[in-house]
């Protein structure tokens, strides 16, 4: 059983179902994507593609994206599906590291070839017309299904690591498929004429929660826009809604800020929007309390990460409804219960279980947790223990097993829920001549929840200003991760062992925002 025999049931079941829409436009029915993607199945297959070999994805939402996705699986390879935020040589350098000679991309986020690859293909292109042309007698399997296992790569989900390089993280079918049926259980049932938008990028969770809606045979929109607009989505909602949708706390505050300038009743909201999934970075409790109240009850909350992609807790839409609950605001705080399919842990640096209430390391054990990192056996060790994923959060799980996270990972970054890595951004800014030392650090932002600040020592007698770190910056990084401040300093505060206090730079900040 693998992921490509979802989309077969359904294309048997029901192939003239309209499956997948282009803003308001149908752009297939299931019977067709099957066909499209067993076609390019074929075609990759006869390119000399063998069971497990890498293609890339790095590309703006696009409704092709769930074809090339089913195609790639119906012939046993694993997708690289890459943030279309990424520098060339970020991007670059994952093509090499995943060993993948295919890229599938839009004309905006790669205008040019990429090292690295022997196939660029254009999306939109006529040379994707031509892979992606129907295959005759799909569903009679004369397309056979490369066989895969439950326990082979289904998805190489590359995630910067705190040591600044990327590492990717290999999910299988049974990882997937894992999460998919939990979304059932744990965030939302999903009916055939439910409708997911796909408003957030697809090369993260907002593109794994394609698979609960194939399991459910449900309707498929991406935006025309290929992002993310509040007037667009609320329009579209009426038109083919009410839709679900996963949004980063970021997304949800201006969907909610749209929908207060608009004067909308939360009876407008409701016919736009069934259930926003919202995660993948802190959410403020008061800022939840007023998306309830402008939007009513479409929310639920789920905190995963990479490693468990979507599955560790859920604050479910009932926790959220339940205010009279004498914890309910701590529970509001919290990001909910362990997921079905998981275990979830705080333990001390051992990986022992704490008492309750204590704070420690958010563990999680179950099939959602990936297999390890790509060809990085040491990182793998370091993460994949006793059976369990040590997450690197940190929290406290109470007596009915709220678990509430306490600080994030070391000093991730959340910036419009994007994850950035100090680590990388300092790594490129010591490479500019001029420049001795570097921190960087998260300084919060009613907008983005956090906006990346660097500290900057030159070298004495150096001259490097604003304008030339920002350059450096924008020549070598994705434009989300560059600083939006700089300071340079004299000198950065360190401990007994040298170690800069990111604590004391963070703190800096804050009073400097009070002032
Ligand atoms: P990623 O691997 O890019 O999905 O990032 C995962 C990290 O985002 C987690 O390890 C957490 O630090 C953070 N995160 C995810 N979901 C939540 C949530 N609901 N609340 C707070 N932080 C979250």
């Amino acid at each position: 059983m693998s992921l490509v025999d979802l989309l077969i049931r359904q294309a048997r079941l029901k192939p003239d179902f309209a499956a997948v829409f282009n803003g308001t436009a149908l752009h297939a029915s299931y019977g067709q994507w099957a066909a499209r993607s067993a076609g390019l199945a074929q075609r990759l297959q006869a390119a000399g593609l063998r069971s497990g070999d890498r293609v890339v994805l790095f590309m703006h939402n696009h409704p092709r994206y769930l074809e090339v996705l089913w195609g790639a699986w119906w012939a046993g390879l694993v997708v690289v599906p890459v943030n279309a935020k990424l520098h060339t040589r970020e991007v670059e350098w994952i093509i090499d590291n995943a060993q993948a000679r295919w890229a599938f991309v839009t004309s905006d986020v790669a205008p040019t070839p990429l090292a690295g690859l022997d196939h660029q293909v254009d999306i939109e292109s006529r040379q994707a017309d031509q892979l992606l042309a129907p295959a005759p007698d799909a569903m009679a399997m004369a397309v056979p299904v490369r066989a895969r296992e439950p326990g082979d790569l289904a998805w190489l989900f590359y995630t910067s690591g705190t040591t600044g390089r990327p590492k990717g993280v290999m999910l299988t079918h049974r990882n997937l498929m894992t999460m998919g049926l939990s979304y059932f259980v744990d965030v939302d049932p999903v009916a055939p004429q439910d409708t997911i938008v796909y408003a957030a990028p697809m090369s993260h969770g907002a593109g794994l929660y394609a698979i609960p809606h194939v399991m459910a045979g449900a309707r498929h929109v991406v935006p025309a826009s290929g992002g993310v607009e509040p007037a667009e989505l609320f329009a579209l909602g009426r038109a083919l809604g009410p839709l679900s949708t996963f949004a980063a706390p970021t997304i949800v505050r201006r969907l909610v800020d749209y929908a207060q300038q608009q004067g909308l009743s939360s009876a407008d909201a409701a016919r736009s929007f069934k259930t926003i999934v919202y995660g993948g970075a802190p959410m403020y409790a008061a800022d939840m309390a007023r998306a309830l109240r402008v939007m009513g009850p479409v929310f639920v909350q789920i905190y995963g990460q990479g490693e468990t992609p979507m599955v560790a807790t859920a604050l479910s839409r009932a926790h959220l409804a339940d205010s009279t609950h004498p914890r309910y605001l701590a529970r509001m705080a919290s990001v909910g219960v362990a997921q079905t399919p998981v275990l979830i842990r705080v333990a001390n640096a051992d990986g022992q279980a704490l008492p309750m209430g204590a704070v420690g390391e958010v563990l999680v054990q179950g099939d959602s947790v990936m297999a390890g990192y790509w060809r990085n056996p040491e990182a793998t060790d370091q993460t994949l223990r006793d059976g369990w994923l040590f997450t690197g959060d940190v929290g406290s799980l109470d007596e009915d097993g709220f678990l509430t996270l306490k600080d994030r990972s070391k000093d991730l970054i959340i910036s419009g829920g994007s994850n950035i890595y100090p680590r990388e951004v300092e790594e490129v800014l010591l490479t500019l001549d001029g420049v001795a030392e570097v921190a960087v650090v998260g300084a919060p932002d009613t907008e983005w929840g956090e906006v990346v600040v660097a500290f900057v020592v030159l070298q004495a007698g150096a001259v490097v200003d604003t304008a030339a770190l920002d350059a450096h910056c924008l020549a070598q990084m994705g434009r989300f991760k560059r600083p939006k401040l700089y300071h340079l300093v004299a000198e950065l505060p360190k401990n007994n062992y040298g170690k800069v206090l990111k604590t004391e730079l963070r703190a800096r900040l804050v009073a400097d925002n009070a002032a």
